[in-house]
């Protein structure tokens, strides 16, 4: 096991004081962090590195993305959400391969690691694929392996993910957990829901799933089922085991107390939302409700990128803005948000704070930079200055996976060049599509 000491950084810690320490240590014994501003007497590090002008803090959490799509980038410009599935996104899913989706998780995983990325939730196709990537990389990853229902699937049906949930649960030592992917209420009949809901009680893992994404999917959930999007997957069980809920934007008051009610851990994606125009999820009432509410990217697709400082930011400046109050999402809560409400709801509660005990999945950024200084105010130079290339290293686990930003488990060279030669090659053709988005 490999012992690390960490000199002269100036730590922001997240833990639940909101300590910030300046000019201190961080000690890791194999993958946990050991001791937190001074090593402990006697500790003999293999390697010591000096993080003079760095900021050390716990690496980001995406904790909903479709990581594969960044073979869509650039692809569904200015669209609303209708034609931007049946027009695009879905003429390209038609055709990927599996091959072509570990090529795009490979370039998804360059990317978030340069960002400073250390886990992330995935919800896609051919996840075997997404899983080989994440184990190469060194991230941790918590994958579903998306379904529509009974039938139009992409590579599998349920019993298939199944499969896959039970082939990589803990794999990488532990650093790849799989739970089930229902992709919506609105894709998903309700007796599959409640099928998927009975599956995943069976095999004790959780759901990640869309949900109340607009105003016209709960309409449409109210005139169908005399339900709303989120009354509809607690009447169906979904809600019984571990749910992570992406996009929650419409959401009446009674559906905000079943998701605190039930422990749904939500996800906003201010990139996503803000782009296609869906609106603001309620985070300061479901944070008020003691809803665990955390963040992510989507997928490239509609974010242009997996960049987790962007959407801590935007997380903060959403809120403002629409409600008018400068003093909502102060302070660090944007960035606990981006890294241990994530964590959390990913299943790694011992991730996201820089404290001894925890796992050693934290960033470095280079704040020798201009837009660095002055540093009066550590929080607000990461939240509001700091920029994604700034991330100088990255650990997982206790090991690096990049330094003085150089990648060090993934060939970016060959990443690049193989994702894109693909992705051209993939809207280059013309296929039939299977499904159509109604809401
Ligand atoms: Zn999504």
């Amino acid at each position: 096991m490999t012992r690390t000491l960490i000199t002269h950084a100036d730590i922001v810690t997240l833990d639940s004081a909101g300590t910030i320490l300046r000019n201190a240590e961080v000690a890791i014994d194999g993958a946990r962090i050991v001791a937190v501003g001074q090593a402990p007497a006697g500790f003999q590090a293999d390697e010591t590195l000096d993080a003079r002008n760095h900021v050390l803090m716990p690496g980001f959490v995406n904790a909903h993305t479709h990581s594969p799509m960044t073979f869509e980038r650039g692809w569904a410009e200015d669209l609303p959400l209708d034609r931007w599935f049946n027009e695009r996104v879905w003429v390209v899913e038609s055709q990927l391969s599996d091959e072509d989706v570990y090529w795009g998780a490979m370039l998804a995983a360059a990317e978030m690691i340069r960002g400073g990325t250390v886990a992330f939730a995935d919800h896609y196709f051919y996840m075997d694929r997404v899983a080989q990537a994440a184990e190469q990389a060194g991230l941790r990853a918590l994958l579903a392996w998306c379904v529509f229902g009974e039938e139009h699937n992409i590579g599998v049906d349920l019993p298939g993910t199944v499969d896959f949930v039970q082939r990589w649960q803990g794999a990488a030592d532990g650093r790849i957990r799989t739970l089930l992917g229902p992709h919506s209420p609105y894709m998903c009949e309700p007796r599959f829901l409640a099928r998927t809901a009975a599956v995943a009680a069976r095999l004790g893992v959780g759901i990640h799933i869309h949900l109340a994404e607009s105003q016209q999917q709960v309409d449409n959930s109210l005139a169908r089922y005399d339900r709303s999007p989120v009354e509809l997957l607690e009447a169906n069980g979904i809600f019984d085991v571990p749910t992570i809920a992406a996009h929650c934007i419409c959401l009446s008051e009674i559906d905000q107390a079943i998701l605190a009610r039930r422990g749904v851990h939500v996800v906003q994606c201010p990139n996503c939302h803000m782009k296609l125009g869906m609106g603001v999820t309620p985070v300061p009432a479901l944070l008020a409700q003691g809803v665990n509410v955390a963040l992510g990217t989507d997928g490239p697709a509609s974010s242009n990128d997996l960049n987790m400082l962007k959407e801590a930011r935007l997380a903060a400046l959403i809120q403002k803005l629409h409600h008018a109050d400068p003093e909502l999402m102060a302070g660090d809560l944007p960035l606990r948000m981006a890294t241990q409400n994530g964590a959390r709801a990913l299943g790694w509660p011992d991730s996201g704070a820089i404290v001894p005990g925890n796992l050693a999945d934290l960033i470095l950024l280079d704040c020798d930079q201009p837009h660095w200084r002055p540093r009066h105010d550590l929080v607000a130079n990461l939240l509001h200055s700091a920029q994604a290339g700034d991330v100088s290293h990255v650990m997982v686990a206790g090991r690096w996976l990049m330094k003085e930003r150089r990648l060090l488990t993934l060939d970016q060279e060959r990443i690049l060049w193989e994702a894109e030669r693909r992705a051209l090659k993939l809207v280059g053709q013309d296929l039939a599509i299977v499904r159509t988005y109604a809401g």
